[in-house]
Formats: C-alpha cells, sequence, structure tokens
C-alpha cells in the first residue's frame, strides 16, 4: 500500500516506528497530487515548501507522541493560515484584473494570521500542504461556483465531488493527503464525504473554534474534518476541539476522549430512523442502503425505533432565507479598501464598492447577498426572517422530542448519489434542494456525520447519516465506528477515471 493511503492511525504508527518519516510521507503526498490533481481540480494553493521544511524539522526532533505529529493534510480555502494564500475561491480575494501600480494588483490574499483550528495543528505537528477547493465563500453544494472551477469526484470523474467541501473530500477519497479540513454551514461536510466516498463530521454549534475561518453565515458554520475513518475524525477533532477564547461562540463544555469512546459496542443503543427522509424521487438505492444499515446495526445489537420529525419540510427553506440574510452582512467587509481585489476608480466612492464587488463576487454570491437583503428590508423582515428564525425553533423543537426516545438518528445525507457536473447549473433552486436531509441539523445546531454505506449501481458512493444530540460527537462517532467495523464500504478506493 501506497504511503499515501494510510490513515492517521496506521501513518503515526510508522512514523514512530522510524519505518517512514514524516518528509517521505509529504513528499508521497505531493507526488500523488501532482500526478492526479490534473484530473480532480482538488488542490488551489499549494504550500509544498513550506510542508517539507516544517517535515524535516519535526523529523530531527524525532517525537512522534501525538497522532498527528509529522501528518499532512489539507484545509479549505477558507481556513486562514499565515503566510499560505487563502482566498474563499472566490477572485474578490484574488484581484486577477487589476490593472499593474495597485496595491495587491495580481496577488492572492495572504493572511498575516492562522486560524484557531490550523494552529491547534500546527501546535501538534501536523503539516499543512495547502488549500482545497471550494464553492465561492462556502456556497454551493458541488464546489462549481468556485473561481478555480470544478473539483471532480475521484468515482466518476464527469460527476461533481459535492461541496462546497468538494476539495477537500476528493483530496481525501483520492489519498492526495491523509486528512483535510472542511466548514459545514448547510452540509458542505457531510454532502462531499458522501460523494466521495469517505467520512465527515459537522460538529455542534460552538464545539469548534470558527476564529479565522472566512464566515458564510455566522449562527450556521461549523468547522470540522474530512477523514478516511471514522476513528481519524475522532483523533482530528481530539486536537481541534473546545473553547476558543477568540471565538465567544465556543463552548467550554468539557470535550469527551473521544477515541476512547470508540468501543465497537452499540447495544442497547436506540436509533431512530425519521420517516421523512425518505422521500419520492430519491434514488432508490440510497433508501435500500440505509435501510441496509439498520440492519447492520440491529444485528449489533441496537434497537431502531420509527420517528417523525415533522417540520423538516421546511428546513431548505428556512436555511435558504437565514443563510443569505447572514451572508448579506458578512459579504459587506469585501469591500476593496482593506483586502482583495482593486479598481482603479478615485472618483467616486460608491462606484469604487460598485466595480469592486461586481467584479469580484460571482453570482451565487451576488443572489444570496440580494435575496438577504431584501429579506433583512424593514418592509419584509417579519414576512421571512422573522418568521424563517420562527421555524428554526420548530425544527429545532422536532430533534428535542426525538432524542426524547433515541439516542442517535440515522437517515441519507443526500437524496442521490454525486451529480453530473453542470446538471443543477441553470436552476439554482435545484441545487438548493440537494441540501434537504442536511439543512434540519443545522438550524438545531447538533452534531451530524457522514460514513460510507454502499455504491450504487454506477458505482457512486453512498453516505449514511448519523445525528446526535447536541455536544454528544462521541455518541455520534461510536455509532459509525461501531457501524464500520462491521462493513467494509471505506477500504474501497476510486479509479479516479
Ligand atoms: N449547500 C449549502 C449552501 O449552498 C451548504 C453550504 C455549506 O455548508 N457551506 O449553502
Amino acid at each position: 500500500m501506497s504511503a499515501t493511503a494510510l490513515t492517521i492511525a496506521q501513518a503515526h504508527d510508522k512514523l514512530r516506528k522510524k519505518e517512514l518519516s514524516s518528509e517521505e510521507l509529504v513528499r508521497a503526498c505531493i507526488e500523488r497530487i501532482e500526478a492526479v490533481d490534473g484530473k480532480l481540480n482538488a488542490v488551489v494553493h499549494r504550500n509544498f515548501e513550506g510542508a517539507l521544511e516544517q517535515a524535516k524539522k519535526v523529523d530531527s526532533n524525532g517525537k512522534f507522541d501525538h497522532p498527528l505529529t509529522g501528518i499532512p493534510y489539507l484545509a479549505k480555502d477558507v481556513y486562514c493560515e499565515e503566510g499560505v494564500p487563502t482566498t474563499g475561491c472566490s477572485n474578490v480575494l484574488r484581484n486577477p484584473t487589476s490593472p499593474d501600480g495597485l496595491r495587491g494588483a495580481g496577488k492572492d490574499y495572504i493572511p498575516p494570521f492562522d486560524s484557531t483550528t490550523t494552529k491547534r495543528l500546527k501546535a501538534v505537528g501536523a503539516i499543512s500542504m495547502g488549500k482545497t477547493n471550494t464553492d465561492e465563500f462556502t456556497m454551493g453544494a458541488s464546489t462549481e461556483t468556485s473561481c478555480f472551477g470544478v473539483t471532480r469526484c475521484p468515482w466518476d470523474l464527469t460527476c461533481v465531488a459535492g461541496g462546497s467541501s468538494g476539495g477537500s473530500a476528493a483530496a481525501v477519497s483520492a489519498d492526495e493527503c491523509i486528512f483535510a479540513l472542511g466548514t459545514d454551514t448547510g452540509g458542505s461536510i457531510r454532502e462531499p464525504a458522501a460523494f466521495c466516498g469517505i467520512a465527515g463530521i459537522r460538529t455542534t454549534y460552538g464545539r469548534t473554534s470558527r476564529y479565522g475561518v472566512m464566515s458564510m453565515a455566522s449562527s450556521l458554520d461549523t468547522i470540522g474534518p474530512l477523514g478516511k475513518t471514522i476513528e481519524d475524525l475522532a483523533i482530528i477533532l481530539q486536537a481541534i476541539a473546545g473553547k476558543d477564547l477568540k471565538d465567544g461562540t465556543t463552548s467550554d463544555v468539557p470535550v469527551p476522549d473521544y477515541r476512547a469512546e470508540l468501543t465497537g459496542n452499540v447495544k442497547g443503543l436506540k436509533i431512530g430512523i425519521p420517516k421523512e427522509y425518505f422521500i419520492p424521487g430519491m434514488h432508490p438505492e440510497i433508501e435500500a442502503s440505509v435501510r441496509d444499515a439498520a440492519k447492520v446495526f440491529e444485528s449489533l445489537g441496537a434497537k431502531i425505533v420509527d420517528i417523525s420529525l415533522p417540520h423538516t419540510k421546511y428546513g431548505v427553506a428556512t436555511y435558504y432565507i437565514l443563510c443569505p440574510c447572514e451572508v448579506s452582512s458578512n459579504m459587506a467587509r469585501y469591500d476593496g479598501i482593506r483586502y482583495g481585489h482593486t479598481v482603479q476608480e478615485k472618483d467616486n466612492l460608491v462606484e469604487y464598492y460598485g466595480r469592486v464587488r461586481s467584479e469580484g463576487f460571482g453570482p451565487e454570491v451576488k443572489r444570496r447577498i440580494m435575496i438577504g437583503t431584501y429579506a433583512l428590508s424593514a418592509g419584509y423582515f417579519d414576512a421571512y426572517y422573522r418568521k424563517a428564525q420562527k421555524i428554526r425553533t420548530l425544527i429545532k423543537e422536532d430533534f428535542r422530542a426525538a432524542y426524547e426516545k433515541v439516542d442517535v438518528i440515522i437517515s441519507p445525507v443526500t437524496p442521490t448519489p454525486a451529480f453530473k457536473v453542470g446538471a443543477h447549473t441553470d436552476d439554482p433552486v435545484s441545487m438548493y434542494l440537494e441540501d434537504a436531509f442536511l439543512s434540519g441539523q443545522v438550524m438545531a445546531g447538533i452534531p451530524a456525520l457522514s460514513v460510507p454505506c454502499g455504491f450504487s449501481k454506477e458505482g457512486l458512493p453512498m453516505g449514511l447519516q448519523i445525528t446526535g444530540q447536541q455536544w454528544k460527537e462521541e455518541v455520534i462517532l461510536r455509532a459509525a465506528h461501531a457501524y464500520e467495523q462491521a462493513t467494509e464500504w471505506q477500504t474501497k478506493k476510486p479509479t479516479l477515471s
């Protein structure tokens, strides 16, 4: 097996025994990226020299006490990292078209600081190799709205890798790195993980720090890992979770020992299956794979309970009011004055803003700014924003009531496996409907993960979603790990054709 295919746990073992050096591992990943990324377009900013330098330091130090020491990873292009270009895959931070002589002309934005997460990873010796492709400022479900172009699914290059953390998911799936970081505002870790046949977890809102990660919708954004196994997710989460004084929304609820929770024991665990997550038109094999997964859990001693989450059908509509409202505020910072794209417009400030933003932002960002501004305007605030907030509470209530009966909930991640590149390009609403099973958890601020649960007839991976209670990441990790041990979906590798 090539070194790039190792899990964190396997690579750590080899590093500790000195059967492999961190430099060798980083070089193997770089070679893999050079060999296959032309097909995938997953990596958008490369920090290979910096990574090699760090790997050499780690090797010469010779201590591999922490499971992440010397392990190379890639971060979604919204994680600020000191000295490494970070652009949100938006031309507004790339400034490629500005005439010479203007500040930053032709340059990508380079942050002067680290996000809390990349800082915590750095502190334990994990090695950042660069940035992965994403929908522009994470707005999308297919990584097609990126200014760098689409990322392709390693299992079928005519399909999308999912989004918005599509670059991170494709990179992990194709063994370009050992693990990756993503963000999940409305499903952007779980959906690409499912499309690419890997594992990914969205944490409870407040469990991981958003400091230094470019915001899309601040009350919904969460950051989390994508990896090859559930054990790897547990290792990464351990290193990044917990209170951060730089993010007032993080909590000091104690962080358990996630890896110790992976006991394989789900005896007596009560697992809910919500009837609203099986809808007409969904791919029959997706439904079958979730029903099969329920049987696996039953054979492991868990108890399956039919439940109802009655407000599920309002999830997408609510999300696509609240998210654009917050987008319209968060995008205001890209004004061409403090950073990013700038134009030669000396005389009129309003026109200056207008040009910077119309040249810098792509259509999906503009659409959301307009929808959000409209929904927040004095005449429509009650009709849209306030109403959406009320429905958000009802959705949250649904989960609270369900968790009186069950410990976790299983469901599909998406109604279909990876779709063709361009399938939804002309119809934004059909793209939004991809989030049908993903937005409820977001409204409730609760954790959910995706774990591989089979392949469609076309050979595309399918994902099982396991949703947990607030702060109870360890329970969904334990359930997913037990399922993973009882199946072998995660051992399959794509052919990149
Ligand atoms: N598909 C959703 C959207 O377009 C989710 C994006 C995300 O989670 N970043 O907003």
